[in-house]
């Protein structure tokens, strides 16, 4: 265990990041002390004493070079550890700064590595491109969550029911949408609607009349007249039908994504996926057929079992299918999945090889080697990033990035991931979001997660939303 005493809690939160940027395998303990206690380091704890008599930038940065040279390591987001680093950078944009202001600044201050500080840059000016005609103020987007999928992956920690039981409450759940739906058209009829994202989950355990009901009622009571783009996941190649597609493709879905996490059927099975890299590959093909010209998919890298190697291997299949739009999100282990369970059982078969085995050091590396055959392999595909974000406990502490090719980035990826404009959430296990404005104050609210719970309350599901935007 790593114990830190600091001289005031203020910015516990901020210095618990930090350490565990560091120390991400062995527990951190922030414990705030009034000054006049010392203890030393014993048996395998590690103690710091940290004196907050400077401002929160200067603090992290003087635990950050502290820990550098005791640890020898820099982490490549430096001294950062909020979950939004392309943010800071649109804002000094905004604010006009030059690229190579920018540049100066995200090393001095956060001592963020020239590669990630180019990345930063990259996608900060496609971001800005690609919403230029977003209306921050007057606009919003829509989610609509399914908390459905054929099975549960092991490493999933979403809200996610099986549909094989839980398919005769479907109708009610989609009558439930329908009621918030009633209540998005009262509320934001003034309102532009920008974009819809149906997500989950997998949409695609729909079955087909159900898509069309749910859809159709969207079209019934919104103005979707300005809406440029209407995803719906169907991310689990084991939904998808040809039926499923021609009745999204007459319903106007212009993007969907096809996920595969890993080309490699050993991994798929590891981490509980139950269906095969043919069928990835059939779906996509059967997408194309049906004439979708925007697909995504998503790989995860640091899957067990897994190093450089696969990844090179699965970005060879994919760029065989050629999508539009790529999400590589590097593992980050969440509590409540299966696979946290069994990692902290230490049963996973890691087949002798899989990052799960290696140290600390050795994760990171073989992390960082992962990442670059994406990136090499997304580029190799024409794909270039566009937005980017990063989670509590991401694998060697990196990133999720998406790339895609010219016109065909998720525009709802980048206002979900820059908080630049209200989303309203429906279904089990959403969380609504009201942005006052560009660079504002964000305020939320969830529905329950528990599908029954949220079937039972939806009175109260909707009276949340109509005091958030009261
Ligand atoms: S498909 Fe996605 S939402 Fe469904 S169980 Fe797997 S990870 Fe969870």
């Amino acid at each position: 265990m790593v114990k830190v005493y600091i001289s005031q809690d203020k910015y516990a939160y901020d210095v618990h990041s930090l350490f565990k940027a560091f120390f991400s395998k062995v527990d951190v303990k922030v414990v705030p002390s009034s000054g006049d206690f010392f203890e030393d380091s014993c048996g395998d704890e590690i103690v710091y004493h940290i004196d907050v008599d400077v401002d929160k930038n200067e603090l992290k940065r003087n635990i950050y070079k502290l820990l550098s040279k005791e640890t020898g390591k820099e982490l490549p987001w430096g001294n950062l550890t909020g979950i939004r680093p392309t943010r800071i950078v649109m804002n000094l944009l905004d604010e006009g700064y030059t690229d190579d202001e920018v540049r100066a600044y995200m090393k001095d201050t956060y001592f963020v590595s020239d590669e990630k500080i180019e990345l930063s840059l990259l996608i900060a000016h496609r971001e800005k491109e690609i919403l230029k005609d977003i209306d921050y103020e007057n606009g919003y987007s829509l989610y609509i969550g399914i908390p459905f999928c054929p099975t549960r992956c092991l490493y999933c920690s979403f809200t996610a029911y099986p549909i094989g039981a839980y398919a005769n409450i479907v109708d009610n759940y989609l009558s439930c949408l329908e009621k918030e739906i009633d209540y998005v058209a009262e509320n934001f009829k003034d309102k532009t609607l920008d974009t819809i994202y149906i997500g989950g989950g997998t949409p695609t355990t729909l079955e087909p009349h159900q898509i069309e009901r749910l859809l159709s009622y969207v079209y019934d009571k919104l103005d979707t007249s300005k809406v440029k783009e209407l995803t719906v996941e169907s991310g689990r190649p084991d939904s998808i039908t040809r039926e499923k597609l021609q009745t999204m493709k007459k319903l106007g879905v212009t993007r969907i994504s096809v996920n595969p996490q890993s080309m490699k059927d050993e991994t798929l099975e590891l981490i509980g996926r139950r269906h095969s890299v043919k069928e990835l590959v059939d779906a996509f093909k059967l997408a194309r057929e049906e004439g979708f010209d925007n697909i995504n998919m998503d790989i995860i890298l640091g899957l067990p079992g897994e190093d450089e190697r696969d990844v090179a291997y699965t970005m060879e299949e994919i760029k065989k299918l050629n999508p539009d739009d790529l999400t590589v999100h590097s593992l980050a282990i969440k509590r409540g999945s299966k696979l946290a369970e069994i990692l902290l059982e230490k049963k996973a078969d890691a087949k002798g090889k899989g990052n799960i085995l290696h140290g600390e050091e050795e994760e990171a590396l073989v992390m960082s080697k992962m990442i670059k055959e994406a990136s090499e392999g997304a580029a190799d595909m024409g794909l270039l990033p566009y937005y980017l974000y990063r989670q509590k406990n991401i694998s060697g502490n990196y990133e999720n990035t998406g790339y895609a090719r010219e016109g065909k980035a998720g525009i709802y990826n980048i206002l979900i991931n820059e908080e630049v404009q209200s989303i309203v959430a429906l279904g089990a296990g959403t969380v609504t979001k009201r942005v006052y404005g560009f660079g504002g104050r964000i305020e939320r609210c969830d529905n329950v997660k528990d599908v029954k719970l949220y079937m039972e309350q939806i009175d109260d599901m909707i009276e949340r939303k109509r005091q958030l935007f009261s």
